[in-house]
C-alpha cells in the first residue's frame, strides 16, 4: 500500500520496509504521508474521509485508488481509518508478527481483549507462526553489512565479527555437500568470539548490542544525508541478538541450508528456525476476547495442540460440521497397488501412475489437475510420456515450474481454466506449491484431481529436529505432527481445489494406496466419499465414467 518510488524499487521485507518508511518521512522525503498530514491538518478530516469511503466495505485496492487520486499514502490513510471501522480484514502477520501486531493495535485503539478475531483458512497459522519467529543471515546481507561498517569507520571487531562470518559462511559454501545440516550454536559462537580476540561469551553480548547502537548511528547519519537505505547492520545485529537469546532453547534449531538456483548457484544461508508455533499463538489467543477458527482440512486435534488452545485458559470447542456438498456431485477414490515410497519410486511405478492417470483423462470431459508428491514424481511422470497422453486425448498439458515468476504462473493458470470452457487441459503440479493451495479451479476450470503419491516431506535435519521436540512435547506425537500431518495437510489442500462451491461437481483421486492407512486423517467432507478401487485395468473408468458421462453435461 505504498506508493513511493524509492521504498518500493528496494523491495524490502515489510520489516525493513517500515524503517526506511519512518526515514522518508522524518526527512520529509515522501510527499504522500506530508499531504496526507497537510490536508488533515487543514481541509480533511478524516471523520469525514470515513463518510465518503466507508459507506460500504472497502478493499485495499479501492483504498490505493482514492488515496491515489488524492495524493496520499494509502498505507497511513488505511492505519488512520482503522478507528473508524469495526470489522477489519488483514493478513495473520497484523496480529501474529510481534514487529506489526502492536502498531497494529495502536491503529485500531484497542486492545486484544476487545477484539474476536475470526482465523478463517486456519490452517495456515501453523507455518506462519514458526516463519516469523525465525531468522536467516547469507553472505550477500554480510557484505552489505561490511561495506557499511567500513564507510563509517567502524570498530575493528565488528568488522572482524562480518569478515570471519563471511570467510566461513563461503567455506560451507563450497565444502557443504548436503542441502541442510544442523550446527552447534553454543560452539560457534564460542569459535567466532575467540576468532575475534575476546574473551568469553559476555564480552560477544556485549559487541551484538555496540553493533546494534552502531546501525542506529549509520542510520541517523544516513537519513540526515537523505539517502534511503536497508538497515543491513541492524539485520545482522538482530540476528545475534535473537541467537543469544535462543542459544540453549530446544524450540529453536540451527542450521546451514544450501540451495541451487536454477542458474546452477549456490546460496548459502545460516538459519535459526523456530520450531514451536505456541511461542506466537498461545499470547495472541490467549489475549483475544475469543476467537473462532475456520478451515476445510485442518485436523482439530493437531491445530488444538499446535495453536496451545488448551494453554490459554480459555474453553476452546471443536465444531466438525456436516460435508454441505451434494453427496452425487462428489467422486472420490483410492487406488490400490500404487505406492510412491523412494525405494519404489522407479520406471515401473511411474509407468503404472501414468496408465491409471490416462483413465482419469479418458473419463473427464474438462480440465484435469495432476498433484504429484514432489517435483522427482512429476519427473518421473514426465519421463513414462504422460505428454503424448495428454495430447493423445486432445487437451494442453501445463506444467508447474517453481522458478517462473508469480506473474508468469498467474497467465500459465488463466490459460489453464479457460481451456475448461473447450475440450479441457491439463495441470501437472506438486502438493504444497502454489497451484494447489490458495489457488481455486470451482465449476469448469478443474472437474478431477489426482494426488499422485504421498506428499511427505523429504526428512530434512530441520524436520527430524521438528519429530524430536514434538516427541518430548506433544505426548510422543512428533512423527505425526510434524511429519505426517503436514503430509496429509498438502495432500486435502490439493484434494479440495475442484470443490469449492455447493454446486461444483468434481472426482478426486488418490493414486497411493498409503491413503488408505491414513483415511482418518483425510478431511471429513471427503472421507465418507471415499471408495477404494482395485489395481484392475478399466477400474477407474467404471467409477468414473458414469460419474461425468450420466446426465451431467
Ligand atoms: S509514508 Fe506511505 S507512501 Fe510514504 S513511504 Fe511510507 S508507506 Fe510509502
Amino acid at each position: 500500500m505504498c506508493l513511493n518510488k524509492t521504498l518500493l524499487q528496494l523491495k524490502l521485507s515489510p520489516h525493513d520496509s517500515i524503517s526506511v518508511c519512518r526515514d522518508l518521512r522524518k526527512n520529509k522525503n515522501c510527499k504522500y504521508y506530508s499531504k496526507l498530514m497537510k490536508d488533515l491538518g487543514k481541509t480533511e478530516d478524516i471523520s469525514i474521509i470515513a463518510k465518503k469511503l466507508l459507506i460500504e466495505p472497502c478493499d485495499a485496492d479501492e483504498i490505493i485508488s482514492f488515496a491515489g487520486g488524492a495524493g496520499y499514502c494509502p498505507y497511513f490513510l488505511s492505519k488512520l481509518l482503522l478507528e473508524k471501522v469495526g470489522i477489519v480484514i488483514c493478513s495473520y502477520h497484523w496480529l501474529f508478527n510481534p514487529d506489526i501486531k502492536e502498531i497494529f493495535l495502536k491503529f485500531i485503539n484497542k486492545d486484544l481483549f476487545n477484539c474476536i478475531l475470526i482465523n478463517d483458512e486456519c490452517h495456515n497459522i501453523l507455518s506462519m507462526a514458526t516463519q516469523v519467529n525465525s531468522e536467516r543471515i547469507s553472505p550477500f546481507i554480510l557484505k552489505l553489512a561490511l561495506k557499511d561498517l567500513e564507510l563509517y569507520n567502524a570498530d575493528r571487531d565488528m568488522i572482524n565479527l562480518i569478515r570471519i562470518l563471511i570467510a566461513h559462511l563461503e567455506n560451507k559454501k563450497t565444502n557443504l555437500n548436503v542441502e541442510e545440516r544442523e550446527l552447534n550454536p553454543e560452539i560457534l559462537v564460542k569459535n567466532l568470539y575467540e576468532k575475534i580476540g575476546l574473551k568469553d561469551l559476555n564480552s560477544f553480548k556485549i559487541l551484538i548490542k555496540e553493533l546494534k547502537e552502531f546501525s542506529s548511528y549509520v542510520a541517523e547519519i544516513k537519513s540526515s544525508q537523505g539517502l534511503v537505505q536497508r538497515d543491513y547492520i541492524g539485520s545482522i545485529a538482530k540476528y545475534w541478538l535473537k541467537w543469544l537469546e535462543v542459544l540453549d532453547n530446544e524450540r529453536f534449531f540451527f542450521c546451514y541450508n544450501l540451495r541451487t538456483t536454477r542458474e546452477g548457484n549456490k546460496n548459502i544461508s545460516m538459519e535459526i528456525v523456530a520450531l514451536d508455533p505456541r511461542e506466537i499463538t498461545v499470547p495472541v489467543f490467549k489475549n483475544a476476547f475469543s476467537t473462532l477458527s475456520l478451515s476445510g482440512t485442518v485436523n482439530p486435534y493437531v491445530y488444538t495442540n499446535l495453536m496451545g488452545l488448551n494453554e490459554t485458559g480459555k474453553t476452546s470447542k471443536v465444531i466438525v460440521s456436516p460435508s454441505p456438498f451434494p453427496k452425487n456431485n462428489i467422486k472420490a477414490l483410492i487406488i490400490e497397488n500404487i505406492n510412491t515410497k523412494k525405494v519404489n519410486r522407479g520406471a515401473q511405478t511411474y509407468k503404472k501412475m501414468v496408465n491409471k492417470i490416462e483413465e482419469v483423462i479418458y473419463c473427464t470431459p474438462g480440465n484435469v489437475g495432476i498433484f504429484c508428491a514432489s517435483y522427482n514424481v512429476l519427473k518421473g511422470l514426465l519421463t513414462q510420456d504422460i505428454e503424448q497422453i495428454v495430447q493423445k486425448y486432445n487437451k494442453k498439458l501445463y506444467i508447474e515450474d517453481s522458478n517462473i515468476s508469480a506473474a508468469e504462473n498467474a497467465i500459465m493458470i488463466e490459460n489453464f481454466k479457460s481451456e475448461g470452457k473447450n475440450n479441457g487441459a491439463v495441470l501437472l503440479g506438486v502438493c504444497g506449491g502454489r497451484n494447489s493451495e490458495g489457488e481455486d479451479y470451482p465449476a469448469e476450470f478443474m472437474n478431477s484431481v489426482v494426488i499422485a503419491g504421498f506428499p511427505y516431506h523429504v526428512p530434512t535435519p530441520r524436520v527430524n529436529a521438528k519429530i524430536k521436540y514434538y516427541d518430548k512435547v506433544f505426548r510422543n506425537r512428533g512423527w505425526e505432527f510434524a511429519y505426517l500431518y503436514p503430509a496429509i495437510e498438502r495432500a486435502n489442500q490439493a484434494a479440495g481445489r475442484p470443490i469449492r462451491k455447493l454446486d461444483d461437481k468434481g472426482a478426486i483421486i488418490f493414486l497411493d494406496n498409503r491413503f488408505k492407512d491414513k483415511m482418518k486423517w483425510i478431511s471429513s467432507w471427503l472421507r465418507d466419499e471415499i471408495e477404494v478401487i482395485p489395481d484392475k485395468k478399466g477400474a477407474i473408468t467404471q467409477q468414473l465414467f458414469p460419474f461425468w458421462n450420466e446426465g451431467y453435461f
